[in-house]
């Protein structure tokens, strides 16, 4: 039996033959009123495996289509109801037959007529007396355009469905990527990239409509470093996986909680009413970060130092916002950290101003705009100066004089404190020197270097002073170092070590604003230095509070009484001298004996002093 794999007749037919069985039996309707030429067709075709089925007229045929679709139709022209050419037309006009195809079979054998029958939507001619061969041939050629079409159309849905699942595997892709470049890998939280598409909305919002006030909040986490670097970054991600969900969960669903790397993250308030609204987040998430986390059964207390910019109506750049709650935060962080600060004016002049001191001592060194003042150091009983202290000054060619607080500060914060510290040792010994060398003082005559934490901690800083020693030939007894009592506080058993090496050298150590710090009377005990400096805030308030005047003495006797020299600083009246000699207080440094003054003035001081 002949049988069709696939079936249809034109392109626009496709659709609507997809779903015919493969190896249907071909089914031909042959139409014909001559009865005879129907028999012949239909044996001859039939003994070729084919199915048919006849009409023999117009009408009859359509009928014979509606109730089952033929493959294929060989159809008569001149019939007594209506031409072949009508049934075909009608055939053609029908969506749900349109795809058989319809080979005429006439007498007629004018070219008109077969124009006609093309015209009308036949696919094929042939003229009776028809050659069975020739049928044949014309059939079978029928079948495989049909074959080919179905071919085509199979391997058509196939792309398409192809196509259907790339283009799902291609946008499921593209979710992914847009996810992964608007999110932070770690904690899933927006990225850098995403707040700075929503800072932009958030301005474009609030200058449609000033009500629309946001502000932004920049933390830090505080010491977090330790943790990385005791724990591993492991657990410091695993931490920051638990600090970003507990973050999330102080806030309110429309706020934005981004990361912008390592542990610093940002937070969008998108609406807010005024500061105290802000305030009031600010405590909360205070308050939730004073439960510990527990990692690796160890328990971890977290904090954060947060810069805020609550008035964001002038600004018309995220960066810009940014940078300015950046600022804020690092003041919350260099005064004490744990804290906030709400972004001010003058915060951005000083950060420009540390920049610009930054560059300036970048190049400066060695130490061009440097130079060193000396206070004189009373014995307080006969008003003798037995040492002085170096002060270093920083003339700015625009920026003014800068105290040495904010130089040092600067210099701690860029290391270039080591070079500048050296130079500062250096300078201040050969100054003693060439006093000594010059007679000016006596061999009992020191001098007093402040020593930043970070020289003193630095691994270079006994090698530093061996080469400077070394090179300006001072013997050691006449040098003293002042350091604060952080350093001891905060490295206690490094501190303990350089303490050690210092004092094997006959090098003296001070400690300096005491009082000021963690001071506790008792742990000085535990460290052997030799002298004492009470902070100038004690000696102030001698006077009027007696409070003063009862801890400075205790601290007198009890320091005494472990042998340490006491010297008062900030003696600025002669009733503080007063007071102090009657305390016992040994030495003292202060306005009231002289003022910091440049070397050659200094000279002059001492030596004026001797005739007295
Ligand atoms: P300090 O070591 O406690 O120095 C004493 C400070 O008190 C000096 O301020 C001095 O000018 C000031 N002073 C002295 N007597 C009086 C007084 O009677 N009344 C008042 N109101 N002030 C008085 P200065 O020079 O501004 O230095 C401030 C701090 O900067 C120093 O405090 C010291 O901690 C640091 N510093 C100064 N020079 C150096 C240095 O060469 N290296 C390091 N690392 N730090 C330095
Ligand atoms: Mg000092
Ligand atoms: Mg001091």
């Amino acid at each position: 039996m002949a049988t069709i794999q696939h079936l249809g007749s034109s392109m626009k037919s496709l659709r609507s033959i997809d779903n015919l069985p493969s190896s249907k039996p071909v089914n031909i309707l042959i139409v014909d009123d001559t009865l005879e030429n129907i028999r012949l067709l239909s044996s001859i075709l039939q003994k070729h495996g084919y199915k048919t089925r006849k009409a023999i007229t117009g009408k009859m045929a359509l009928t014979a289509v509606e109730t089952d679709p033929p493959s294929l139709i060989l159809l008569d022209i001149r019939m007594p109801d209506i031409t072949g050419y009508e049934v075909c037309q009608n055939l053609k006009s029908n969506p749900k037959t349109f795809h058989i195809p319809i080979i005429f079979i006439s007498a007629a054998d004018d070219v008109n007529d077969k124009l006609e029958g093309f015209k009308a939507g036949g696919a094929d001619y042939i003229t009776k007396p028809f050659h069975i061969e020739e049928v044949l041939a014309r059939v079978e050629h029928q079948l495989t355009i049909i074959t080919a079409y179905q071919t085509i159309n199979e391997l058509n849905s196939r792309l398409e469905e192809r196509v259907k699942k790339r283009t799902k595997q291609l946008e499921i892709a593209n979710t992914k990527l847009s996810e992964m470049a608007f999110q932070d890998s770690l904690t899933k939280l927006p990225n850098r990239a995403l707040l700075m598409k929503e800072l932009c909305q958030a301005i474009e919002r609030q200058t449609t409509n000033p009500d629309n006030k946001f502000a932004v909040l920049y933390l830090d986490c505080d010491r977090f470093k330790i943790i990385n670097d005791s724990l591993g970054h492991l657990a410091g991600d695993e931490l920051l996986i638990a600090l970003s969900k507990r973050l999330k969960s102080i806030l309110n669903s429309e706020d934005l909680l981004a990361r912008l790397g390592g542990d610093e993250f940002i937070i969008l308030l998108k609406k807010i009413t005024d500061k105290f609204h802000v305030k009031s987040i600010i405590d909360k998430i205070f308050a939730g970060f004073q439960e510990p986390f527990i990692l690796r059964d160890i328990e971890f207390f977290l904090s954060f130092s947060i810069g805020v910019v609550i008035d964001c109506s002038h600004y018309h750049e995220p960066e810009a916002i940014l940078r300015h709650a950046d600022i804020a935060m690092y003041k919350a962080k260099s005064q004490g950290k744990h804290q906030y600060k709400i972004f001010a004016q003058a915060m951005y002049d000083e950060s420009c101003q540390h920049l610009q001191m930054e560059t300036e001592l970048r190049k400066g060194i060695p130490c061009s705009g440097l130079k060193l003042y000396y206070q004189t150091i009373i014995k307080l009983d006969t008003g003798k100066i037995v040492g002085v202290e170096s002060l270093v000054r920083w003339f700015h060619p625009t920026l003014g004089q800068i105290s040495p607080a904010e130089l040092i500060a600067v210099a701690e914060e860029t290391g270039l404190i080591i070079q500048i510290g050296g130079w500062i040792l250096k300078q201040a010994c050969y100054q003693l020197r060439s006093w000594q060398e010059q007679k000016i003082v006596d061999s009992s005559f020191y001098i007093s270097v402040n020593v930043s934490a970070y020289q003193f901690s630095h691994s270079k800083f006994i090698q530093q002073l061996d080469e400077i020693l070394a090179e300006t030939q001072l013997s050691p007894e006449c040098l003293k170092l002042e350091i604060t009592e952080t350093i001891i506080m905060d490295h206690s058993s490094f501190a303990a070590t350089v303490i050690d090496k210092i004092r094997h050298r006959n090098i003296q150590l001070c400690i300096d604003d005491f009082g000021t710090g963690y001071s506790s009377l008792s742990y000085l005990h535990s460290f052997p230095v030799d002298n004492l400096k009470i902070d100038r805030s004690f000696i102030n308030r001698l006077r009027t509070t007696p409070a003063s005047f009862s801890m400075v003495q205790a601290m007198i006797q009890i320091a005494q009484n472990m042998g340490m020299n006491v010297i008062a600083e900030g003696i600025e009246t002669p009733e503080q001298w007063e007071q102090l000699k009657l305390l016992n207080c040994h030495f003292g440094q202060g306005f009231l004996f002289s003022k910091p003054l440049e070397p050659e003035e200094m000279a002059n001081l001492i030596v004026s002093s001797h005739s007295l």
